[in-house]
């Protein structure tokens, strides 16, 4: 049984590209559209229009600090691929199962451990 590592690798680069670009919308919107006013009504501007509303939903309610937060943690994802880590527990080296990194693919620790620590 193996991880195919080069297919999550893509998914968490491709995650975190569109991480990167929410937070940049997000930090862009309120100063700059005040700011600038009809200068921010550019042809490029209206073509992320409603790509920044879908952002602005999932980034609402200081969702801005946990998508810093899930950088971190692709990152981190990332670096394993490297180190030939990638798919195991943090915590007991166990494998964390391909469902859940499925799920969630920068996941760093098996389904029992992330419990665990949820209950502590
Ligand atoms: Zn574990």
């Amino acid at each position: 049984m193996s991880i195919d590592v080069d297919a999550f690798r893509e998914r968490l680069v491709q995650e975190r590209e569109r991480l990167e670009h929410a937070r940049e919308t997000v930090n862009h919107t309120g100063s700059l559209s005040e700011e600038t006013g009809d200068l921010a009504i550019g042809s490029e501007d209206h073509l992320a229009d409603s790509a920044t509303e879908t952002f602005m939903r999932e980034l609402d309610d200081g969702l801005d600090e946990n998508a810093a937060h899930v950088l971190a943690e692709i990152d981190a994802a990332l670096q394993r691929i490297d180190d030939g880590t990638f798919g195991a527990c943090a915590v007991c080296g166990a494998p964390i199962g391909e469902e859940r990194l499925a799920a969630v693919p920068y996941a760093r620790l098996c389904i029992d451990d992330k419990r665990a620590l949820e209950r502590a």
